[in-house]
């Protein structure tokens, strides 16, 4: 799935140097690096029959004015007691944690839907693991939008290249193709791995269900107070559930379950869009994708021509979260450092729409 693996290993990278601030035991590592999947969770509520309505939702966070929904979600977490819930702190990561401590911890990683009984009881309070979860929501924000210019104006660059019968309108597979190559280069560069070992319906998006719940009732709460809709109860966790299945039907290794889907999608679409999401099995130092040689670029909104590469992009991203995500927790004034960190930009690197609210 383009981009899961992306925005997964940016959060490890963070919570490596950040993981006393934002929270040693294992609840908090998942909410963090679940955060660090931001929004687009949502986007698979369209695959529940009762859910569609709240895919809309994530589509509406990546393009509207994000100031607000993050001060929402920042403000959610302020009000919820910081004395801790009746939970068995286990010292799931005690004595310095990182990512991978925490990941070959066995708990961390055990089936992902486990319920919270021990050893997966609670090993955090409610606050700390919805802080945790804004904290690594803040990271999603920074990386999408610094690097979305990029990859539009990949993505535009080979819709108007001339390509017989591709144009604007496989603007959707084209993104996800690229998104999908860039995480291969990823996975290779930071991890040495690929999709051959590295299953992303289970290394990814790994949560208990207290967990889940905790920030499916974040979501309850921001989209009625900010975007006036109701949400179904446990929906950010029937969506986190949804796009793990997705993941594992997506996953590939051989090849063999790509090109079928794609072949079965090709039928009623131009391109698949399912091809252009499953991951290729193959390591990789460079992409087409990666401009590794600082070639010149346009980006349609700042109407400006640039020519930073895919990971001069990263690492920026990558500086920035390391000054704003403990600004974020500790700031007193969530506007102004909102202000500061966004410009008023959207998910998508764009200067953001006014939040619609819809009258009925
Ligand atoms: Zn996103
Ligand atoms: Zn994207």
């Amino acid at each position: 799935m383009p981009a899961v693996i992306t925005h997964d290993e940016f959060g490890r990278q963070v919570y490596d140097s950040l993981y006393m601030m934002i929270g040693e035991s294992r609840d908090e590592f998942q909410a963090f690096l679940l955060g660090n999947q931001g929004p687009d969770v949502l986007f698979f509520a369209a695959l529940h029959p009762l859910m569609m309505r709240v895919s809309q939702l994530g589509s509406r966070m990546h393009r509207e004015q994000p100031i607000e929904a993050l001060a929402a979600f920042r403000e959610a977490v302020d009000a919820i007691p910081t004395v801790p819930d009746a939970v068995a702190r286990c010292g799931a990561a005690s004595g310095g944690a990182t990512s991978d401590r925490i990941a070959s911890s066995g708990t961390a990683t055990s089936d992902a839907s486990s319920t919270p009984s021990a050893p997966g009881a609670p090993d955090a309070s409610t606050h700390d693991i919805a802080r945790a979860y804004v904290q690594g929501l803040l990271c999603h924000y920074l990386l999408d939008s610094t690097l979305h210019p990029f990859i539009y104006a990949q993505q535009w660059a080979l819709c108007d290249a001339g390509v017989e019968g591709l144009d604007r309108n496989s603007a959707h597979e084209v993104h996800a193709a690229i998104e999908s190559e860039l995480d291969e280069l990823v996975l290779s560069m930071k991890r040495g791995q690929t999709i051959g070992d590295f299953d992303p319906s289970r290394k990814t998006l790994v949560a208990n269900d207290h967990v889940l719940n905790v920030i499916s009732a974040l979501y309850e709460r921001v989209a009625h107070q900010v975007f006036e809709e109701m949400l179904p109860p446990g929906a950010y966790r029937v969506s986190a559930k949804a796009y793990r299945l997705a993941l594992r039907a997506l996953w590939s290794p051989t090849g063999v379950k790509r090109a079928l889907l794609g072949r079965i999608e090709e039928v009623a679409r131009r391109y698949s869009y399912a091809r252009a999401m499953s991951h290729r099995n193959h390591r990789i130092e460079r992409s087409i994708f990666d401009n590794h040689d600082h070639e010149p670029w346009f980006d349609e909104d700042a109407a400006a021509q640039r020519t930073e590469s895919f990971w001069d992009l990263y690492d920026r991203a990558l500086a920035e979260a390391f000054i704003d995500v403990p600004e974020f927790a500790a700031t007193s004034d969530t506007n102004a450092f909102l202000c500061r960190v966004t410009g008023g930009r959207n998910y998508n690197g764009q200067i953001a729409e006014p939040i619609i609210v819809h009258v009925e």
